[in-house]
């Protein structure tokens, strides 16, 4: 019956230290900044102890990687030449699209709305698009 007396105080304080630690660092910068730091350290003694292990995760997933992409290139190499073939034409277009406008903003007599932002020509009182006035 002692015994369990003993122990029942050992656990009571525990959690009663446990709680005043969590509160205080909710509340404390300070304190919370001290246990992160003992993290850190436990993060740099972890990474110092398993260098080696590490070094061979590292070139294990590397070389999975490699031989993923390598697989992807062979299987559907010729799908992703399309793909980026067609890609490259629809940017070519949006580029080409864009120089137009700027040009056509730059030479003609021609501005923005105001409002909608759609190119009107330089006199006109109303958008031709939004109707609002200039
Ligand atoms: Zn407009």
């Amino acid at each position: 019956m002692k015994y369990f007396n003993t122990i029942f105080v050992i656990v009571f304080a525990l959690v009663v230290i446990t709680m005043i630690v969590t509160i205080f660092s909710i509340f404390s910068s300070k304190l919370r900044g001290k246990l992160l730091n003992k993290q850190v350290k436990a993060i740099k003694y972890m990474t110092d102890y398993s260098k080696d292990d590490i070094q061979a995760i590292n070139e294990n997933m590397s070389s999975i990687a490699i031989n993923s992409k390598k697989n992807i290139l062979n299987k559907y190499g010729e799908d992703l030449k399309d793909i980026s073939t067609k890609e490259a034409k629809i940017k070519e277009e949006g580029i080409k699209i864009k120089t137009k406008s700027i040009k056509e903003g730059l030479t003609s007599n021609k501005k923005y709305c105001k409002h909608c932002g759609v190119l009107i020509d330089e006199d006109s009182q109303y958008c031709s698009k939004c109707g609002k006035k200039q």
